[in-house]
Order: C-alpha cells, then structure tokens, then sequence
C-alpha cells in the first residue's frame, strides 16, 4: 500500500459530506446577495510583509503559524521575496480595497469571500492547518457612513439570518467592545497595574502576558486562575465617550432587530487589529474549539496598510466547523443520502461486442437526453446481469429504467420505482416528465 497521505492537518473532503459544503456555501452566498454583498476573490498567497503589518507581528498567526518562503528571483533584476500562504482574509480584502482605490468610489464596499485559509496549529477536532472561512467585509469612506454602528448591528443580524437560514441551533453571540486604540491603551496600563500584585499566584503564560500583552490574559482558560481574572478591571469601564455611545447604539439596534446577545467582557480575540465592536458565535456542541466564527471593528486597518482611511467591519465563519455542527445536529442527513432521479440499465450481451457497444451507446444517448431535461441520472453498464443492475439501481437512485433491444425499437421503457415496487411502461417521449414526478 502506498505510503502517501494528506499532510498532518489537512484533509480531502469525499461526498457525500461535499453535498452539505455545497449547501452551506449556496445558502450563505444567497443570503449575502440579499444584503448586497459582492464576491471578492484574493490570491491564496501574498507578501509576507502585509499579514506582519495586517495581522500584527505580535500576535500568535504570524509570530508561530504561517507558511512562510523566500521565493526565488526569476530574473536578476527581480529580488527573491518573502511570500506566505494566508492565514486570514481581511488582510488580502484591506490589500485590495486600496489597490484598486474602492474608496474613491465614495460608496459602502460589501465584499464576501469563501476559501482556505492557512495556519500551522496543533491539529485536532475542528482545528486544521488548511481550514476554510467564508467572511465578509463591509468598509469604506466615513463620508459613506462605514463607521456608523448600524453597519455593526445589521452584519451581526445577517449572521443570525444566516445561522438560522442554515438550520444551526443553540448558537451564542458573544458580544464587547475593545475601544479605540487609545482605549486600548489605557486598559492595557490599568490591566498591568492591576495584575502587578496577583501575577505571581497565576500561571507561567499569565505571568509573562502580565508584563509584555496584558489583553491576553483575559484568554487564560487555566480553571485556578479564573477567580482572579474576574476581580480585574473590565475593558467597558475604559472607554471614552464615543466609544461608549458608539456601543449603545450597536445593542439598541440589535435590541430592535430581536437579535439575541450576551455581554462578554472578556472578549478582546487575537488580532491585532480590532478596535470598538468585537464579537464571537459559539457552539455548545463543537467541545474545545467552540467558536463557530469571530469578527469586528476594524477602523485604523486601512491606514495600517498604507491605505486611505477607511472603517470597516467584518467576520469568519469557519466552515469547517459549521459542517461540524450540522452533522452533529444531524438536520443534513437527508440531503446527503439524497438519491438521483433514475438508474439507466442498458442490457447488452457481453458474449457479443457489438451489441454491448450498441446498447451502451444508447443508454449513453438516453441519459444525456433525460440530463438535459432536468434530471440526475446515473448511467450503469451494459454487460451487467439484471439482477446486478437492480441491485446498483437501488443503492444510488430512486428508479431503474431498463433499456433492451426491444424497448429501443418500441419506444417503450420498463420502470420500477423502488419505493412503492410498481412497474410502469412509459413512452420515451414521456419518460423526462415521468421521471420528474
Ligand atoms: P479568526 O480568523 O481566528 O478570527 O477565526 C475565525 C473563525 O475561523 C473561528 O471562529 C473558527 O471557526 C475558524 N478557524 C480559525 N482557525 C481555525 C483552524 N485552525 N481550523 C478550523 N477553523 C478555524
């Protein structure tokens, strides 16, 4: 047996589970058209300097997990260049917007995406080093109103209509606000003090996120150090006015809309570059990795990049983690069993090769025929036995259609629907709508 196998973290996706991808995928991009979202495909690889810019030098993604190469130059004039396969998405859709200069369009720019996405992780249930996000990014001039907090509040509503468009149920959105920078700032000094008489009787990595990134020690799951992190001060009581009113008017709205949300002050998530709104889906049945998808504010990330200003929001699904939850709901399993419409059986003689060829070559023409009108066929062999066509049939499709040499000169077809045992001859030419009833 061969020794080749998909590398450590990644994974081939077989049907039937490829079904429920599909629709998962179908249904999100059928409810981003509802809202106006446009498609937006960026390159699998970029400049490694955009993610360390993008994402932050500091945070986890790009100081441990990326794929990262020296491409070599092509030419002399060429310099070999750092490139690294994406870990995230945003980065490549702030990239583009400036690129392309989408802001001087003066409008909203409502851009979605579906993909994969890279990160040397620890392997495990619902976390891959190849994993696929579908996200969305709505961002643009302030004159546009891209920083309004209704932007917020309508993509944290188009998340709920999509989770629920998906069948996902007992899903929590986890809400918070982390501020401007500025805000961050002051939190980050008041975490620090704060933290300078407790750290010692908390973990090693609360130890060192206490002097080098305060923040990240509201992410510590260490049960012990648990009591201590709640005494902290909380972000919500380090945010200046605008912030503040900025985030009443996110809840209020969603209030209106009839979304359902939970206050997490803890929630300040990984990346560097978030800012105001921040927020997280959860899901009781994923285990250890429940967080079905995260997302936020991002107001300063265009000019990190060198862009113009522009204030943006946005989030990703992991995919692979919605597929999770689905099966572990089972509401997918009919779709996937789904069976095609009919199973053609050509009856050929295999002792004669040419009228096998024949009646292949008939039952090739009969398919496409019922192809073209609509329907799922799959087309079987003529050098079976009957008895083995019937049992192929029954496996894959919900009726057999049997094509002899007598029912090509009469024109006649023998169908037998599985599910209620009739037989029924059928007219060739009535066969297509027969079929779809
Ligand atoms: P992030 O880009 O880290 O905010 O992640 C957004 C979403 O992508 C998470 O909520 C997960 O659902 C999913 N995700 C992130 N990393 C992985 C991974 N390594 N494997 C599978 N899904 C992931």
């Amino acid at each position: 047996m061969s020794t080749l196998k998909a590398v450590r973290g990644t994974r081939d996706l077989l049907p039937p589970e490829t079904a429920l991808w599909n629709r998962i995928e179908a249904t999100a991009r059928s409810v981003f058209g509802r809202y106006n979202f446009g498609e937006i495909r960026t390159p699998i690889f970029e400049a490694t300097s955009l993610f360390a810019r993008g994402v932050g030098e500091e945070t986890d993604i790009v100081s441990k997990e990326m794929y990262t190469w020296e491409d070599r130059a092509r030419a002399q004039s060429e310099k070999p260049q750092s490139l690294t396969l994406r870990p995230e998405n945003t980065a490549g859709v702030v990239r583009a917007y400036i690129e392309h200069k989408l802001g001087e369009t003066g409008q909203l720019q409502k851009l979605y995406y579906i993909g994969p996405q890279f990160r040397r992780e620890r392997p495990q249930k619902g976390r891959y080093r190849q994993f696929f996000q579908v996200g969305a990014e709505v961002m643009g001039p302030a004159s546009a109103g891209a920083e309004s907090p209704l932007r917020d509040a309508e993509v944290l509503e188009m998340l709920s209509t999509l989770l629920d468009e998906l069948g996902i149920t007992g899903w929590t959105l986890h809400l918070n606000s982390v501020g401007s920078s500025a805000d961050r700032a002051r939190y980050n000094d008041a975490l620090r003090e704060a933290l300078q008489p407790v750290k010692e009787k908390m973990c090693a990595d609360c130890q060192r996120r206490a002097e080098v990134n305060p923040l990240r020690v509201l992410d510590c799951k260490v049960p012990e150090d648990q009591p201590i992190i709640e005494t902290l001060p909380k972000i919500a009581d380090s945010l200046d006015e605008e912030s503040k009113a900025h985030f009443a008017a996110v809840i209020t709205a969603l209030d209106a809309a009839g979304v359902p949300y939970t206050r997490n002050h803890r929630l300040v998530r990984g990346l560097d570059y978030y800012t105001r709104t921040t927020f997280e889906f959860t899901h009781g049945g994923l285990g250890a990795q429940n967080a079905l998808l995260g997302g936020g504010r991002y107001d300063g990330l265009s000019e990190m990049l060198g862009g113009p200003r522009a204030p943006g929001i946005g989030f990703a699904i992991g995919l692979d983690r919605l597929v999770l939850t689905l099966q572990a709901q089972e509401v997918d399993k009919a779709a996937v069993v789904e069976k095609v419409d009919a199973y053609i059986a050509p009856m050929g003689d295999a002792r004669n090769p040419e009228q096998l060829a024949a009646m292949n070559a008939a039952g090739l023409a009969l398919a496409r025929e019922l192809r073209r009108a609509g329907l799922s066929i799959e087309l079987g062999e003529g050098s079976f036995r009957l008895k083995k066509s019937f049992e192929a049939a029954d496996k894959t499709a919900r009726r057999i259609v049997i094509l002899g040499e007598d029912e090509l000169r009469s024109g006649i077809l023998t169908v037998k629907d599985f599910s209620s045992g009739e037989q029924t001859k059928v007219p060739r030419a009535e066969l297509a709508a027969f079929l779809a009833s």
